[in-house]
């Protein structure tokens, strides 16, 4: 499938007097269509990805089914600032694009997962560590998990190391050594003269669980949400108990009953899955002894939170609609309040037998 680049300003148009290299970079930008290059085939059945952000390369994308929101606007922001930046320090050379727009996004998502490269701290500066730390501290606790699962952070940082770039294609690419010279070449024009790359917090959007016990966070999803007005800390709570929902569900794959197999990577499989770890996520950031927030503070966050685009309902990777998410998180917080001892945490069973049961109501969106 190719690609189609282009950048969203108009002041690339050629101009009479448009030295060749402008030329090609205007044509390029405008209606270049360019297969895709990229040197990683990233092994994605080891995890449940929950962002998965899209740079869109075109203006000629189709229209998008879901409408805009608040968190589409500041994609899209962000989203026109780094095809600028990159076009601004192109010459043209198309495998360009294959390295910065695609390999820079598996470089950091092995990083995060698989090589603990700067792994250790939340936020660009850390400024988010001790709530991260103090947070995954009451998860472990609320769900009697002690040092089961590892939290890992995502910087843009990383793609400055242009020694650590190299490390990952000599160890998870097939480049040869002479490809990987020049890729280096590469990425060191762009990082060099590209004030977006790597800092566009594109590069640092990961969103997942693996089922190896690890999540991963990026500061640039946190810096997306955060810049639609809502408060970090409750988007660090939120994604955190989301993603240890999901740690629940592994842990007891193949024990839990599911109406439909879990992860067998269906629309239905997934929505089911996704909707029992915003769950989960209602349970906990609700209840006494989890993230205590009350439930209109939960509500107006996980609204936004939800309007992250997943209106492809044919989808394998298809997480409910907004309407069901809500409910599903509706759902969890009703169940920690209406349980008779508010003190009492429900053993990780429970709270699975009280999603099923409520499963159906949750896809009507008859739970409000
Ligand atoms: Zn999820």
């Amino acid at each position: 499938m190719g690609v189609l680049i282009s950048s969203c300003s108009d002041d690339l148009s050629v101009q009479d007097d448009a030295t060749p290299e402008a030329v090609v970079k205007a044509q390029a930008s405008t209606n270049l269509e360019i297969p895709s290059t990229g040197h990683f085939d990233l092994e994605s059945s080891g995890l449940v990805k929950d962002f998965d952000l899209k740079l869109q390369l075109s203006e000629v994308v189709e229209p998008s089914e879901c409408g805009p929101t608040p968190f589409n606007e500041v994609a899209n922001y962000y989203n026109d600032l780094l095809i600028d930046g990159f076009i601004a320090a192109w010459d043209g050379n198309p495998d360009a694009i294959g390295i910065i727009l695609e390999d820079y996004f598996a470089i950091n998502q092995i990083a995060a997962a698989y090589e603990g490269k700067n792994t250790d701290y939340f936020g660009e500066d850390g400024e988010y560590t001790n709530y991260v730390k103090n947070r995954v501290r009451s998860l472990e606790k609320f769900w009697d998990m002690a040092d089961l699962i590892e939290v890992n952070g995502q910087h843009t940082e990383t793609l400055e190391d242009l020694d650590f770039i190299r490390y990952i294609y000599e160890n998870y690419s097939t480049a040869t050594p002479e490809d990987i010279d020049y890729i280096l070449e590469i990425a060191e024009t762009f990082n060099t003269n590209s004030d977006q790359i790597p800092e566009n917090p594109f590069f640092a959007s990961d969103g997942f669980a693996t089922f190896d016990r690890t999540i991963v966070v990026g500061d640039g999803i946190v810096t997306f949400l955060e810049d639609t007005g809502l408060d970090p800390k409750v988007v660090w709570s939120s994604i955190l108990a989301h993603e240890w929902g999901h740690q629940i569900q592994f842990l007891n794959f193949g024990v839990w009953d599911y109406p439909v197999p879990a992860f067998i990577n269906t629309p239905e499989s997934t929505r089911m899955t996704e909707l029992e770890a915003d769950f989960i996520t209602g349970y906990y950031l609700t209840h006494k002894r989890g993230a205590t927030y009350n439930w209109k503070r939960v509500e107006d966050f996980l609204t936004a939170f939800f309007n992250i685009g997943d209106c492809g309902f044919d989808s394998s990777g298809h997480h409910g609609t907004p309407a069901q998410r809500l409910a599903a998180a509706k759902a969890g917080f009703n169940l920690a309040n209406n349980t008779k001892k508010k003190g009492q945490i429900l053993s990780q069973e429970d709270v699975h037998d009280a999603f099923i049961s409520k499963l159906d109501l949750i896809i009507d969106g008859t739970i409000y």
